[in-house]
This record gives C-alpha cells, structure tokens and sequence, in this order.
C-alpha cells in the first residue's frame, strides 16, 4: 500500500516546503522506504519551460525531457530518485488536459466544472504510480488561501475522503516570526493559517514551524492545543547554515517520527543517516576554500542557477573544500577588461543561458581562461562561447557566433547574417531510432532537444577519464549546437572534440588538451548531481580549482 503525505504550505511563501519534503524523502528511505515525490504548481502556465528564470528561477529537466520546478531537482539531490515527467504539474496543464478532453467529447456533453471534473484530473495525476513506492510525498506550491490552489486543496481533501484511512496525512509548514520588543516567537499566523486549512476541510497532522530561534515549549504546547496536532507533531525548523544538514535536524526534531506515528506504524526500522553525517561533517570541517567566478546572465538571482550552484557544492564535498562562487554579470566584460574581476579566480564557469546579452562578455571571460591556463568549464551556452572564441581566436573566423543571436534580432532568415554560424540552429536530430524534426513554426514550449541522451567519450581524453567510462548519458535543453565544419580547424589548435552523439552528428563535449581543465559541454550535467553522488565533472572541476589555488 502506498502512503500519501500531502505538503502544504501557510503565513508566506518561501518557506522551503520543498527542502521539507526532500529531507522527509530522504529519511524515510534511510529506514528502508522506497518514496516518490510529486510538486503540483497552481500557476497557470502549463509549463515551467518558456518562464523567465527572473520568474521562476530554474527550469530543472528530467531524463524524460520534462521542463520542471526547480524544487523537482531538490527531490533528486536528497533522494537520488530521478524524476519523471508524470512528478510534476500545474493548473495550467491540468486545465489544458481537461479542455482537450472536453473538446474531443469525453465527458459526453456534461457541463464541465471544477469540482469534479478539474479536481478528478488532479487526483488522477496524484494517483497514478499508486502501489509502486511505500510513500508518495505531493507538495502544493503556493500558499493555502491562495485563489490558484483552491482545486488541489479540494482535490487533496477528496483523495483522502476516498482512500481507506490511515492512508493519508497532511503536513503544513508555517512561519513563527519573531518580534523583537516583546521578545516573542508569534503563533498567531499559524493559527489562522490552520483555520484556513480547516475551512476547506483539511485538517494538518504535523506542522512544521519554520522559525529564527528554537521554539520553546510553551509555544509549543499552544500551537499544539489550538491548532489540534499532537504535541510531537509540531516540528521545528530552524535556519541552517547548509541545507544538507536538513535530513540530519529534521530527525533530530522528531520528523519522520511524526510522520510514522501519524500513519499509525509499528515497528518501523531506526533511520541510517551516517552518509548524510558525512556530508554536513565536510561541509562542515572544509580545509581550504576555493573561488569560482561564476560568468552569467542571471547572477543578480541564484534560484536562476539552482542546480549550478549545488553542483558546485557538491564538488566541493568531494574535495573537501568550501566552494566559494563570485556571481560576474557577463555584460560587464563588455565595456571593461575583466582582468581585475578574473584575476585571483581559482576556476572559472560559464552556465546555460538564453539569448545574446551578455554573450560578447561570455565569449572574453573564456578567452580569458583559456589565455591564461584558469580551470574553464562551459555548460551549454557556456560551451557555445569557448568554441566560438576558439572560433574567433584561434581559427580566424573573426565574425564567428551563434545563429540564436541572429535569430533573436530578426536577421538570418532571409536577410543577411551578422554571424558566421559556428554555433547553427537545430532542427532534426535522432533519439535513439526515432528522428526528431522541428518545425520552424513549432511551439515555442516545444522546439527543444530536451532530456536524456547519450554520448560516446573519446579514448584516452580528458572527460573519458573522469567519468570512467566511455559511453554517458546526460540531460539536455538546448535548441543550438556547435558546427561540425569547424571541427579539423579546431582540432589544429588542440581542441578535441571529446564527447559526440551516438551517430557522430552532434559534437557533445570538447576539451582543450594541453590546458590544466578546460572543458566544454553541451548537456547540463548540473542536473545529475548530489551531496551523496556528486557530478564527476563538478568533482574534478573542483579538484582543479584546488591545484590552481595551490599554484597561485
Ligand atoms: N541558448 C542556447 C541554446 O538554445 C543554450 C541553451 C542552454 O544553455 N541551456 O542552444
């Protein structure tokens, strides 16, 4: 039987319901569970893919090719679990759902509402996969009252109507604030918050009170009393200095106690968090710090670059080092020399990103590392730029750039070009046997080459070694790819193309060999790393940034 624990959120927004709900993913597997985790979004837009990064921060892929919230890369970073397409929704898909269903007559000429018919196709996303893990963990976004959410709310609420009991349990986090002149945590936004819940027929079995300062016991017993929990079902939630150490406080706190208690468990096995001990103690104990220059568009906001700055985390656990990320607005390079903000960098990183601003910034900070032998790693877009200042640089194709940026400003397509396309627009690629074309009229949500594909690593390069292996797969979102044209021209000047599609078409990974680390790639191995399995590339990106520091 599969257990359903419903997360719901109150009193403001950004309270890391998400962060909740992976460290519980990741307790309850520590005592031997097999757990799912699900986000439903009551936004309207059918997908994360096509909303600024400002918006929504980033837009995490899964190895089906699903653009998602950013909170779905929590649930994999805590759980390992790699998530499907079929783990997050939004009200605009299951609107989107429900109105092609009617249009195609399957509700047999009823008058469609939102109760039934909106809230029975939330429940059918909540339910499918039912039977296949001991715990489904569904997290609501947004806050309870919020108009959006009505319908999931009302569907959570009907979905543990209709289950046997002891099937379902709902968590709710909240907010204690804390005001200094009486030198009080406040439970009163709980409270209302509760009630709110309650009036929609949904009464919280555990509350987890997110909080500055631990909770003493006579809030406790309060919010327990007016808010009907039982007393070890109001969980604290401090601040943390790292957010690995949350399956470790959590516990500490009483939270998989609870949530085993509530479903009435007997006999569950104590949990087994020594991995978990181990990452907060390298967090923690770090013997040397190195720096990442960090060439971006997004810099002002690092929910942008999530995953990234994660990874990065993450390699610095490998290494035992705190990884100390400087955030660089890439079109500053464009009106002075970044020598004065480079300098002193152990490593730099370009990430992903979309359209041209910034780009001519990108391009110099790439050409700065490669110059001056700093650690480089390019991610997608960022690999884009290394090849076309190697383009530019090494090959002499002086206008060489990415066919997006002539896109973007409307020339190209008839009218004449501003680049040379080292960088081209792809319209037909293979996945697997299947040939994927793209229309140049298609969706703007679906021109993507997106998800999981694989790659062949050349013997005896740089990225065969680290990854120890000679066939990879990774997670792609990317509508632009390198020119093979350009490849012979390239490889001259000692750029290996190291890592290419199956079928040879699609150039996946180019290294510079000769060069302390500098490596390029087209897929976003960000997305596949965690504090217990860090990225290999993020491992050696780091390690190199160790020597670099060293040789300074
Ligand atoms: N804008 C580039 C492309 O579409 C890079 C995308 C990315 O970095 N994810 O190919």
């Amino acid at each position: 039987m599969t257990r359903y624990v419903f997360i719901t959120g109150g009193v403001v927004s950004s309270l890391g319901k998400g962060l909740t709900a992976a460290s519980l993913g990741a307790l309850l597997q520590s005592r031997g569970y097999t757990v799912r985790l699900r986000k439903l979004d009551p936004y309207l837009n059918v997908d994360p893919g096509t909303m600024s990064p400002f918006e929504h921060g980033e837009v995490f892929v899964t190895d089906d090719g699903a653009e998602t919230d950013l909170d779905i890369g929590h649930y994999e970073r805590f759980t390992g679990v790699a998530a499907k397409r079929s783990d997050c929704v939004s009200s605009g898909r299951i609107y989107s759902n429900v109105l092609e269903k009617e249009r195609r007559g399957e509700f047999l000429g009823k008058t469609i509402q939102v109760i039934p018919h909106v809230t029975n196709e939330i429940k059918d996303f909540i339910r499918a996969g039912d039977g296949e893990v001991d715990f489904m963990l569904c997290e609501i976004g947004g806050t309870v009252g919020d108009i959006e959410g009505l319908p999931f709310f009302e569907a959570i609420r009907q979905f543990s109507r209709e289950r046997e009991p002891g099937c379902c349990i709902f968590l709710h986090v909240t907010l204690l604030p804390y005001i200094e002149a009486c030198n009080e945590l406040k439970t009163k936004p709980t409270q209302h918050s509760v009630k709110e819940l309650r009036s929609i027929g949904i009464s919280p079995d555990i509350l987890v009170c997110r909080s500055e300062r631990p909770i003493p016991q006579k809030e406790r017993d309060k919010i327990a009393l007016f808010c009907n929990v039982r007393g070890d079902s109001v969980i604290s939630a401090p601040n943390l200095k790292s957010i690995y150490d949350a399956p470790i406080t959590y516990h500490e706190e009483g939270l998989d106690d609870a949530v085993i208690s509530a479903f009435g468990i007997k006999g569950a096995k104590a949990p087994r968090l020594s991995k978990w001990r181990e990452v907060a103690d390298r967090i923690k104990n770090a013997e040397g710090e190195v720096r990442i220059a960090v060439v971006g568009k997004y810099t002002g906001l690092e929910d942008a670059y999530k995953s990234i700055v994660e990874a990065l985390t993450h390699g610095g656990i490998a290494n035992k080092v705190k990884v100390n990320a400087k955030w660089i607005e890439a079109e500053i390079f464009e009106r002075e020399d970044p020598t004065p903000w480079l300098d002193g960098s152990d490593a730099i990183l370009i990430p992903g990103g979309f359209g041209e601003r910034g780009s001519e910034g990108k391009i110099k900070a790439a050409g700065f590392a490669r110059d001056r032998k700093i650690p480089f790693f390019g991610i997608c877009l960022g690999m884009q730029m290394a090849v076309i200042e190697m383009a530019r640089t090494l090959v002499g194709v002086d206008n060489a750039g990415s066919e997006e940026f002539d896109h973007e400003s409307g020339n190209g397509a008839g009218t004449e070009r501003r680049f040379e396309p080292v960088v081209y627009h792809l319209n037909k690629w293979m996945q697997g046997d299947r040939l994927i074309e793209r229309k140049p009229d298609c969706e703007r949500g679906a021109s993507m080459r997106l998800g999981e594909y694989p790659a062949l690593l050349a013997e005896g390069s740089r990225v065969a070694g680290i990854y120890g292996s000679g066939r990879i797969s990774e997670r792609h979102r990317h509508r632009y790819e390198v020119a093979l044209e350009y490849r012979s021209r390239l490889e001259s000047h000692g750029v290996v193309f190291s890592g290419m599609s199956p079928d040879g078409e699609l150039p996946e990974i180019v290294e510079i060999s000769g060069h302390p680390w500098f490596i390029g790639v087209q897929f976003h191995p960000e997305l596949k790393s965690s504090p217990l399995n860090p990225h290999p590339l993020f491992s050696d990106f780091i390690r190199a940034a160790v020597q670099q520091a060293r040789l300074i």
